[in-house]
């Protein structure tokens, strides 16, 4: 299912943007074991597919959905903050437990 909306503008902040929200969706994926059928679930990301440019601004599509992709990566920044915390060497590559 998939919804049309309106987004900010990331240059303008005026809710100029029309997108397409995918919500996040679940996807099955079954594997075969010798212990018998496994099935492992994976959760895609929402995502936003931007429509149009800024009509305010006239910021194009292509610099709204770079704009936004770069504001919402997550991902660079968790790794950035992973990347501290093992510089502070509270977090190690490889974690040794004592049984
Ligand atoms: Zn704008």
């Amino acid at each position: 299912m998939v919804d049309n909306v309106i987004l900010e503008c990331p240059f303008c902040s005026k809710k100029t943007i029309s997108a397409v929200y995918i919500p996040p969706m679940t996807d099955a994926h079954t594997t075969r074991t010798s212990a018998g059928a496994k099935t492992k679930f994976y959760q895609t990301k929402e995502k936003y597919e931007i429509q149009s440019g800024c009509s305010n601004c006239g910021k194009s599509q292509k610099e709204v959905q770079k704009a936004l992709k770069e504001g919402i990566s997550d991902v660079d920044k968790e790794k950035k903050i992973f990347e501290r915390l093992k510089a502070q060497g509270i977090v190690k590559d490889e974690m040794t437990t004592k049984v």
